[in-house]
Formats: C-alpha cells, sequence, structure tokens
C-alpha cells in the first residue's frame, strides 16, 4: 500500500543514462533479424550485458551461446556489441555460418587502433578487466603486441621490451578517473607512451558517469540500474560512491530494492546503466513513490544525439531472406 507523500524527501534521476548508441543499435539488430529471418536466431554472448534484455529477446526466440560450437550449421548467428576477436570470425566463416555483427562501431574503432600500432611494431598496454568479452575481442587482433593492465597498481611490475615503442589504449566502459590515474603512471614509467588517437572510453560511459557524479553529492542514496556482469554500471556504483553518495547499490530491477536501504534516507539519486531499458528505471521511480517519496526531478548534464546505422545487413528490407 503507497504512503503519504513526505515532502522533505526528493528523488533526482540523472540524465544521460540508460540506452547508448551502441546498445540501441545492438538490441535493434536481433529484433530485426528475428522480424527478418524468424527464430531461432543464435546470438554469440549476451547481446548486451542485461538480463532483462537478454530474457525478452530470448522470449522471442533469440538463443544465446557462449561459443560457436554450440551453434548448429547453416544458422545464422549475431556477433554481440562487445566485439570478437578475428579467430571467432575466422571459425564462423570457416564453418560457413551467416554472420551479422552487432559490434559497437565504438568498440570495432578501438579494434582498428589496435590493430594499427601493432603493424607498426608499437607494444600496447591494454587498460581493462581480464576475461571481460571486449578485452579479449580487441586482445585477439594482436595477441602478440598486447599487455594487459588492469589497474594503476598494476603499473609497477610491467616489463615491456621497448619503452620507446609503447602505447595505452583501454576497454571502453572504465572509470575515468581510475583509468586516468593508470596512464598518468604508465607516463611517468615510460616517458614516451603513445596515446590513442582520441579517447577509448565512450561518451555514453564518460557521461553516464559525469551525471552521476553531479547527483551523488546531493544524495544519501544512489541506486544504479543494470546487471551484475555490466562493466559500465558496476563502475557508476563507485563512482557515486567516490563522488560523496552515502550509499550505493546496483540492482536489476525494482524487486530487488531492500527497504532498509531507505531508512533514514531523505534524497535519493537513480541512474542506469547503458545496457538498461528504461522501463526498469520508470520501475525504481514507481516503487519510491509507494513509499512515500515524491515524484522524481530529472537532471540532465548533456543532451546525446548520436545513433549508429544498423548493419549492412538488416538495413535493406528482406533482402536474402533464407
Ligand atoms: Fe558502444 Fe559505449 Fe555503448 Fe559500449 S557503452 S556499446 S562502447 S556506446
Amino acid at each position: 500500500e503507497a504512503r503519504p507523500t513526505d515532502t522533505a524527501k526528493r528523488v533526482v534521476v540523472a540524465a544521460p543514462r540508460g540506452y547508448c548508441a551502441g546498445v540501441d543499435r545492438a538490441v535493434q539488430t536481433v529484433e530485426k533479424a528475428l522480424d527478418t529471418y524468424g527464430a531461432p536466431i543464435y546470438v554469440r554472448k549476451q547481446i548486451v550485458h542485461n538480463r532483462h534484455v537478454v530474457e525478452t529477446l530470448s522470449e522471442r526466440g533469440a538463443i544465446f551461446v557462449d561459443e560457436l560450437d554450440e551453434v548448429p550449421n547453416d544458422s545464422l548467428v549475431i556477433f554481440s556489441a562487445h566485439g570478437v576477436s578475428p579467430a571467432v570470425k575466422a571459425e564462423a566463416e570457416a564453418r560457413g555460418l551467416r554472420t551479422i555483427d552487432a559490434t559497437c562501431p565504438l568498440v570495432t574503432k578501438v579494434h582498428h587502433e589496435a590493430k594499427r600500432f601493432a603493424n607498426q611494431g608499437v607494444q600496447i598496454l591494454l587498460i581493462g578487466h581480464g576475461g571481460h568479452e571486449e578485452v579479449e575481442g580487441t586482445s585477439g587482433e594482436a595477441p602478440d603486441h598486447i599487455t594487459l593492465v588492469e589497474h594503476p597498481a598494476d603499473v609497477d611490475q610491467l616489463e615491456v621490451a621497448d619503452p620507446e615503442r609503447v602505447a595505452w589504449l583501454s576497454q571502453t566502459t572504465l572509470s575515468v578517473d581510475e583509468t586516468m590515474e593508470t596512464v598518468d603512471r604508465l607516463r611517468e614509467k615510460f616517458p614516451h607512451l603513445i596515446d590513442p588517437p582520441s579517447d577509448d572510453i565512450c561518451y555514453a560511459t564518460q557521461n553516464r558517469q559525469s551525471a552521476v557524479k553531479q547527483i551523488a553529492a546531493h544524495s544519501d542514496l544512489v541506486i544504479v540500474v543494470g546487471s551484475a556482469n555490466s562493466s559500465n554500471s558496476v563502475r557508476l556504483v563507485e563512482v557515486a560512491l567516490e563522488a560523496g553518495a552515502r550509499a550505493a547499490h546496483r540492482i536489476d530491477n525494482a524487486d530487488e530494492i531492500d527497504p532498509t536501504w531507505l531508512t533514514g534516507v531523505s534524497s535519493v539519486g537513480v541512474t542506469s546503466g547503458a545496457s538498461v531499458p528504461e522501463s526498469l528505471v520508470q520501475g525504481v521511480l514507481s516503487y519510491l513513490e509507494q513509499q512515500g517519496f515524491p515524484p522524481a526531478e530529472q537532471e540532465r548534464l548533456v543532451e546525446e544525439n548520436l545513433t549508429f546505422a544498423l548493419p549492412h545487413e538488416l538495413r535493406t528490407s528482406r533482402r536474402g531472406t533464407r
């Protein structure tokens, strides 16, 4: 039962939040492939790291697999937004599988940078999380030239072949501040360190972190909607805490809110990761209203207008139906 609204309380929802251009494109790719070719459509890895998105697409006939050996011959397989290594693409080609690549163009950009540095004989220090699909995909472009750097503290032990020929790249969804700390340490150790041509941490990651920083400073509690395996969502919790939120929690949806989190809390900040449908955020705001909080106010940091065209296989309707 809904409680009366307490006017001393406040809910602020951050903007930008939720879907970025790469996630929007990847989800639409699976939806349009299902519409065009019919179920089943295979998807290697989670198309984006969100439980709700994966469940919804599964209900429509998408089959999510970890590796290509789970995909039957003559099937259509979609590569996820996080990118794939050339070895996976080669395997699909060798098996004659039909593929559609939903890799975010901003991840593809990092792949190109890796290839270019490797071709120049430059050793690449890739800042990122070991085991993350994006890092596996990017590393696969030049396995002999890439060294993973996970934390600023890893820099001390780092050995390189030629300190005059090193460059850094990064995963797209890291903490901006922590990455800059790592880069500063790398540059101290390797003064000739080469920068990427432009930031690898993508616009969406940066904007969501800046927006949550702004609301965290005046929030007792920050709720981040996003799945546990979503790197950018997990970073939003860390950034909120660093920016002064008294507490911050990540949840997949409103059902996961522990009511005790709200005890003694008068200001709640809400945001969501780049893979999170807006309906899940609205579910959280409704829950808070039921608990006596007023309707949310939105604090917008910047507008985002970027969109990406669908993969070329899906741009024209119905051509190439199997
Ligand atoms: Fe692309 Fe950035 Fe979205 Fe990842 S978070 S899919 S890199 S826009």
